[in-house]
């Protein structure tokens, strides 16, 4: 947005937002490690907020999830200041006298910072628009409710997906579904999940960055009604050792020239030759990814066949335990065909995810990559010579491995650029040194409401 257009602009919708009852505005943005960061100003600030932005030390790309980490690294030290930019074309009202936008980062020049998560993504639309594809991605949330200080709350009354926990939750239920419509966003579905205490949440597609800044925006809005209920929403990939883990799934679906690649096309499932490219691209790219899509301390106790976290390095129509599941086009799926990438959880920043993901598929298309089979059984079923012979691979629950293949990994690195993936391989990297010692109970205690808002 230019000088020029920001201040009129800004006076209008100041106006606008004063007779709302906004008072203060709050502007985040996501760094390598997941963690959420935010400034806040009263609402006469909003237009310096967008532009030229509110300065922020290039630390802040390197925090650690521990509460006091900083990673140093020599573009990423004392010295220097960005800018914070909010978005004004993002922006929601919370409710309460509040408002909220997401930032970019630019460097004080007016640049874009290498380092933005939000600007890869942005870079990696741009990338799909000059080879003319649309992407659509579809988050879903999945998070634990505890008490304030992380412990477990009663669950006696639970099932699976039971009604009984929509009722035990009723208000927080009510008050997520009507916040999340008083400020535009539309949750497509809300359920309890398998996991005590567990809930899921899915969000209607919309472009890449777009559909991440909604997704930071339905954590604020779910954590501030958990308080209002005396509870936290704990997004710990796995918030108690042993138990079910949450992740952080995304759909995408791409368009080319306007035809679906999803759909309409002779493959399987009737999905296209690019189509199919673009999934092979995403599973040839797993391994390398996993350090950006499920990276943290913590991910590895997650990413275990069974668990429903697409531990297998594979894809199929409609199957869960396949880090890609396919799901096609028919009266029954409203969206049409997509894919779900369902080794994402919410440990990883999510605009990077998407970036990394959508960045693989075009990669397959590019190179014109022919899509492995499908896998439509469960993986744990096959030996492991006919395993091997498919091609399934497990993806490792190593950290120190995830975080070398992403480090080592050219693709992934001319996805997201240097400056992004030695940034997160940093903060991993931190993660692994300082607590790669813990045990499991440690580990998910320490870190249960590190992600948490
Ligand atoms: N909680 C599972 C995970 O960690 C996902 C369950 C589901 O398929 O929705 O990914
Ligand atoms: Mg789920």
């Amino acid at each position: 947005m230019t000088g020029m257009a920001a201040k009129p602009l800004a006076a209008a919708a100041i106006a606008q937002l004063e007779s709302d009852g906004v008072a203060t505005l709050i502007g985040t943005v996501i760094n390598p490690a997941g963690l959420i960061h935010a400034k806040t100003v009263p609402l006469r600030r909003m237009g310096a907020f967008a532009e030229p932005g509110l300065g922020a030390s290039p630390v802040w790309h390197v925090f650690a999830i521990d509460q006091a980490g900083i990673v140093f690294g020599d573009a990423t030290g004392v010295v220097g200041d960005q800018r914070i930019r909010i978005d004004l074309g993002a922006l929601r009202i919370l409710g309460d006298g509040l408002a909220w936008a997401p930032g970019s980062f630019f460097n004080q020049d007016g640049s874009p910072d290498p380092y933005c998560a939000r600007g890869a993504l942005s870079r990696l639309e741009a990338r799909l628009a000059d080879a003319g594809i649309q992407a659509l991605v579809g988050h879903e949330m999945e998070f634990v409710l505890v008490d304030p200080g992380g412990e477990r709350l009663p669950s006696h009354l639970w099932a699976q997906y039971g009604l009984a926990g929509v009722l035990e939750h009723e208000g927080f239920v009510r008050d997520v579904t009507n916040a999340a419509t008083a400020s535009g966003v539309a949750i497509e579905q809300f359920h309890p999940e398998y996991g005590a205490n567990q809930f899921e949440i899915s969000l209607p597609p919309q472009s890449p960055v777009a559909a991440a800044d909604q997704l930071t925006f339905l954590r604020i809005i779910v954590s501030r009604v958990a308080r209002r209920y005396g509870m936290r929403a704990s997004l710990s990939p796995v918030p108690f050792a042993g138990s079910v883990g949450s992740g952080a799934h995304q759909h995408f679906s791409l368009v080319r020239d306007g035809s679906p690649l999803f759909s309409g096309g002779d493959g399987p499932a009737g999905i296209t030759v690019a189509g199919g490219s673009a999934v092979a691209g995403v599973v040839a790219g797993l391994a390398p990814a996993q350090g950006v899509l499920c990276g943290s301390i913590l991910s590895g106790l997650r990413m275990q066949p069974g668990s429903w976290s697409g531990a297998y390095g594979c894809w199929g129509t409609e199957n869960r335990e396949a880090a890609v599941r396919f799901l096609p086009a028919g009266q029954h799926n409203p969206h049409g065909g997509n894919v779900e990438v369902k080794v994402i959880d919410p440990s990883a920043n999510p605009y990077l995810a998407s970036a990394a993901i959508l960045g693989l598929a075009l990669d397959g298309i590019d190179r014109e990559l022919v899509a492995p089979g499908q896998v439509n059984v469960d993986p744990a079923t096959l030996t492991q010579a006919q395993r091997d012979e498919a091609g399934i691979t497990v993806l490792t629950s190593n950290h120190l491995q995830t975080i070398n293949t992403l480090d080592e990994s050219s693709l992934l690195r001319s996805i997201l650029g240097n400056e992004v993936v030695d940034t997160v391989v940093a903060v991993r990297r931190y993660e692994h040194d300082h607590y790669g010692d813990l045990e499991p109970e440690q580990l998910t205690e320490r870190f249960r409401l590190a992600w948490s808002v």
